[in-house]
């Protein structure tokens, strides 16, 4: 069993989302008039990294542009974003602000809600989005970055501590726990790959082997590098009377003291609203076994559906934020580039109607 992680709306690091972030909806757009029966020229589903930045290379661009989001980024319960040059340690709901700021600036909105449903409009030839209250908003294209949601090992205590001292990623919060006692909980094919990682900046790494099948190089790997492995079930991770982590409880009762446990979440794509589109999540997989799901979309971030682009950790699980900003940029950038083309094949067209020659007036 294994325990769905979606940070509550309300409480992300730094702030509140309702205290800090309004509904610009009804805010002055700057952006191109959208076509004729459009709200906006491109909607974008999500508002975290990868999609403020689309968006507001979009609207840099004078288009209009929307972006809906539900307000729970996949790093929220982290304190500081780290890898992120320029910005290094700000924490996620400051840099999301920002984000929504700048957006504003260049004349975008940013719509508070959940997306249920994104369908083509057949009647307009561009998409409807559909949110769980009840309003709809019609764009020309679509950018979905609406991200994964992180399964954890069903124990006690991984939750609670999820994004503090339980861990995923050596490049998110390594430099964090440097030299300290680290455990690895190994449930999966990552376990001896995230051992010899973590090893990179702690001599005192141990992993225990709860659930997972380790082979004999892999053994040889991490006892070449000084790491023990620890047979056993893991049962709870322990918390001293702060709150904070004390260490790991095997089945027969012993408490290993650990700082920071290290875990393999699965990573699946927020993709439930687009089955109407025709786009199902496909696996993600290491060495065979699943680890997640992502919605497929090529460099651009092309998805199979003309006219809808994906960016992010939607199509990339193991993207970071700057990767998953880089990738809504792009895609923002072609989406530019394809509504360009679109109005500059219907601008010949209406020239080419206007050279003509008309039929003479048959009267008089
Ligand atoms: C604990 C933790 C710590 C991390 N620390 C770091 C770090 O230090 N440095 C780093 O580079 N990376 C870090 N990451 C990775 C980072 O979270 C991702 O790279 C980043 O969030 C990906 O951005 P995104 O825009 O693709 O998705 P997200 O940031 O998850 O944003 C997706 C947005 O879409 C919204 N959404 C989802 N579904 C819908 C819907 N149906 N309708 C409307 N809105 C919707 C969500 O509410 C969310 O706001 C960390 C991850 C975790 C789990």
């Amino acid at each position: 069993m294994a325990t769905l992680f979606v940070f509550p709306v309300g409480t992300l690091h730094g702030g509140t989302i309702d205290e800090r972030w309004e509904d610009t909806v009804s805010g002055q757009t700057t952006g191109s008039p959208a076509g004729q029966g459009f709200d906006y020229d491109v909607i974008v589903i999500g508002g975290g990294a990868a999609g403020l930045s689309g968006a507001v290379a979009l609207a840099r661009f004078r288009r209009s542009v929307a972006v809906i989001d539900s307000g729970e980024p996949r790093n929220a319960p982290a304190e500081g974003v780290h890898n992120l040059l320029g910005r290094e340690n700000v924490s996620p709901a400051d840099l999301l602000a920002t984000g929504r700021a700048e957006l504003a600036g260049y004349g975008g909105a940013v719509i508070t809600g959940v997306v249920a449903t994104a369908e083509h409009d057949q009647q307009l030839g561009g998409f409807e989005v559909g949110l769980t209250d009840g309003r709809r908003f019609r764009a020309r294209r679509l950018l979905l970055a609406s991200g994964v949601v992180d399964t954890l090992p069903d124990l006690p205590g991984v939750a609670e501590l999820w994004g503090r001292a339980v861990l995923h990623c050596p490049y998110c919060h390594g430099w964090e726990f440097r030299d300290q006692a680290i455990g690895i909980l190994a449930t999966g094919p990552m376990a001896t790959h995230q051992a010899l990682m973590f090893r990179q900046l702690s001599d005192d790494v141990l992993l225990f082997r709860h659930t997972a099948a380790l082979d004999d190089d892999q053994l040889e790997q991490l006892a070449a590098r000084g790491i023990t492995v620890i047979d056993g079930e893991v049962t709870a991770l322990e918390r001293d009377p702060s709150g904070e982590l004390a260490g790991v409880r095997l089945a027969g009762g012993t408490v290993v003291p650990r700082q920071a446990i290290v875990v393999a979440p699965t990573m699946e794509a927020r993709a439930g609203f687009l089955t109407t589109l025709g786009l199902q999540p496909e696996p993600v997989e290491v060495n065979g076994v699943r680890i997640g799901s992502k919605i497929a979309a090529d460099g651009n971030g092309a998805t199979a559906v003309p006219g809808v682009w994906a960016a992010g950790n939607l199509t990339n699980p193991m993207a970071h934020v700057m990767i998953s900003a880089a990738a809504g940029l792009t895609a923002g950038a072609v989406i530019n580039g394809d509504l360009i083309t679109e109005e500059t094949a219907a601008a010949v067209a209406a020239a080419r109607a206007r050279a003509q020659p008309q039929p003479l007036d048959p009267v008089g």
